[in-house]
């Protein structure tokens, strides 16, 4: 599970006063953090704060770590939909060859296109997951093809450029096909109207019934089954094809798998080389019991500097849930600000124990809660471009229940997106007035560390499902309510004295500027996010209206939050900051209620009563003022680059870190280097 970055454009102070430290003032410095910016995005890069510091040992061991992050994109592009590969290479050939005039609106639409393919590593919005609408003709397309040299094209065996644009045009051009890349509309066959690449001629029905056979209730230790698996029909027969060596993906694995034997012999310590050894075996064999012991070891490392994501992780991109998109970070420890996530931690129990959550839902013993700030030294798969800001893994519910799981904030990148932002006129803009303002810009940053912090570290790990209760019973809305649990755990707590008391916190009134900006951007500002007509699907996104939209409703009629008019434009007015942690708390003990005792038609009613629809007034309002600031609601980051310098024996002396690499630069070089799949789908 991961958590995005929540504000898109939240103006930031230096961290003034706040006291709390652990997290250092930062100075001004003129590493530059924007790159370009393009459609509805915006590329940052980040810096790997202290790099230079680590061992020799520990810059190799991120060195290898970061090729092997690196090696598996292509994987993310064919799950993401089965023609990705084939028109990125078609896009990239034009992109590079094209000899008619680059300045044409076709060629600069075309760039554009491809860039946005870039960055949601496929044809679909990486977040509304809704196809690009190209703003080139299909004539100029074909024409550019037919000019560039064939052998650079991806086609299939005997094919014309003219067949592989009649293939591939509808997939591009027609609105109607693939529209969509994970469908969650109630209803539907979720699978056949969701154009990613998890399963191939199964309907809906069909998977769950070939999953629900798997399932064993009296297994106390499930595997996540489907999880590494493209399910298809073939020949009338359904069956899993594996990702592995030698399976499906295989070459990209292959590669993956290179890497990590290199990493493998520069690991820091015993338990940390068990840890890449287990998850060699993984990718060898596609073996599922052979991934809980490795998320087993992995949980269990807590002493290494260097740590990493590298896997079939999360499952936001399956309409069902089940098959796990492929991403890696690579990261080493923030001492400093780590201090801060200790603290919490060590006062896991404590918050377990007061939390507004009916005590059978409660865990009876906090294990294995442990919270660490990182700096991000490179991003791949499902992690890249666009990012996290703080990771909980592994998911299995079992394994978090009895081994714990190993929560992450990312200090880099939450730095990264609030110096990027500073200044950028949003808070003007949308805050209803001074005093919100000046209590943004007096806690906001941190309170919005603090409230990631407390997602992660404790939201996540808190509660438990009542004996007997189906991880999957909430089925499609398990994500959102999943991730609503963990926020409200971090509302509810952010004003609570105890935060004070830990240092947490420098006042009682700070926490006003997370629920400020929570409710701001729950109930109208996220709304940039989407486009016109359409509806939330994201499960982050539903998470924050369900909470925002709740609290709103059920604060009516003490009037706790208001949406005021003022000059023609709608702001938030939080009039009873007291009266909403009470609202967040009664939801929190809800939410919980349902996640323990698995109660799906709760689930679908509470998110399908407020997560789900937008006041189309209000979206149109907010998107007209928005556009008006010329900002990107979405963000990601180019990678730093590694090189390594070698002896004249080929041992590595040292790694250098550089930040010159420009986007399209570097997404052509990925393309080249870690070409590992075949054009043409599998
Ligand atoms: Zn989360």
């Amino acid at each position: 599970m991961k958590k995005r970055m929540m504000q898109m454009a939240m103006t930031t102070m230096l961290l003034t006063a706040c006291g709390t430290a652990n997290k250092e003032a930062v100075p001004a410095d003129d590493f530059k953090y924007t790159v370009e910016q393009f459609a509805d995005l915006q590329i940052l890069r980040y810096k790997v704060k202290d790099f230079d510091k680590l061992t020799l040992k520990q810059k190799e061991l991120v060195y290898y770590l970061s090729q092997a992050a690196l090696e598996g994109r292509d994987i993310l592009y064919d799950q993401n939909g089965k023609y990705n590969l084939t028109i990125r290479k078609m896009l990239e050939t034009v992109y590079t060859d094209y000899q008619g005039d680059r300045a044409d609106s076709n060629f600069v639409n075309m760039e554009t296109y491809l860039k946005r393919v870039w960055f949601s590593n496929g044809i679909h919005h990486h977040y509304a997951t809704d196809k690009f609408v190209p703003g080139f003709t299909q004539e100029f397309f074909r024409e550019a093809l037919k000019g560039v040299d064939a052998a650079k094209l991806p086609l299939a065996e005997g094919q014309t450029v003219d067949q592989l644009c009649d293939e591939v045009f509808p997939v591009i051009f027609d609105p109607d096909v693939m529209k969509k890349r994970v469908n969650q509309a109630d209803g539907e066959d979720l699978i056949l109207t969701s154009a990613c690449n998890y399963y191939e001629g199964v309907t809906q029905a069909e998977a769950e019934a070939f999953y629900n056979k798997m399932k064993n209730p009296a297994d106390t230790m499930p595997v996540m089954f489907g999880m590494n698996s493209r399910l298809v029909k073939e020949n009338g027969k359904i069956h899993e094809k594996v990702w592995k060596v030698g399976g499906l993906y295989g070459k990209a694995i292959e590669r993956i798998v290179y890497w990590l034997r290199k990493a493998e012999t520069v690991a820091e310590d015993d338990q940390q080389k068990a840890v890449i050894d287990k998850l060699i075996a993984f990718y060898t064999t596609g073996d599922l019991k052979t991934f809980d012991e490795y998320s087993i070891l992995w949980v269990n490392e807590q002493n290494a500097k260097v740590d990493f994501v590298n896997g079939f992780i999360e499952s936001y991109g399956d309409p069902l849930g089940l098959k796990a998109s492929w991403e890696s970070i690579v990261n080493f420890k923030d001492e400093e600000a780590t201090k801060r996530t200790e603290t919490l931690s060590a006062n896991a129990k404590w918050f377990e124990e007061h939390s507004p959550v009916d005590n059978r839902f409660k865990k009876d013993t906090v294990n294995g809660i442990t919270a660490k700030v990182i700096t991000a030294a490179i991003l791949g798969g499902d992690l890249y471009p666009s990012t996290a800001i703080g990771i909980n893994l592994p998911n299995s519910n079992w394994i978090r229940s009895v081994h714990g799981s190993k929560s992450v904030t990312i200090g880099n990148l939450t730095d990264a997106y609030n110096k990027a932002a500073h200044g950028n006129g949003f808070n003007e803009e949308f805050v209803y007035s001074d005093t919100e303002r000046a209590l943004l810009d007096k806690y906001a940053d941190l309170t919005n560390d603090l409230h990631t912090d407390l997602h992660e570290c404790l939201g996540h790990g808190s509660g438990q499902l009542l004996p007997g209760v189906d991880q999957d019973a909430l089925k499609a809305y398990g994500s959102t309510i999943e991730e609503a649990r963990a926020d409200l755990f971090g509302l509810y707590y952010l004003p609570d004295a105890k935060m004070v008391e830990l240092g947490l916190t420098p006042d009682a009134e700070a926490y006003k500027a997370e629920y400020y900006t929570y409710m701001m951007n729950g109930l109208m500002t996220q709304l940039v996010r989407i486009e016109p007509g359409n509806n939330v699907e994201e499960a982050h996104m539903r998470n924050r209206q369900l909470i925002a939209r709740w609290a709103f409703e059920n604060g009516k009629a003490d009037n706790v939050v208001e949406l005021v008019k003022k000059d023609g434009k709608t702001y938030v007015k939080v009039n009873d900051y007291e009266k909403l942690r009470a609202l967040f708390g009664k939801l929190l003990g809800e939410i919980q209620r349902i996640k323990s005792e698995g109660d799906f038609d709760a689930a679908r009613n509470l998110v399908e009563t407020y997560a789900v629809k937008v006041d189309p007034e209000l979206h149109k309002e907010v998107l007209a003022r928005y556009e008006k600031l010329h900002l990107a609601p979405y963000k990601g980051f180019v990678n730093p680059v590694y090189t390594p310098v070698t002896d004249k024996d080929g041992n590595i002396t040292d790694v250098k870190i550089s930040y010159e690499e420009g986007y399209a630069e570097q997404m052509l070089r990925y393309s080249k280097e870690y070409a590992n799949l075949p054009y043409r789908n599998e």
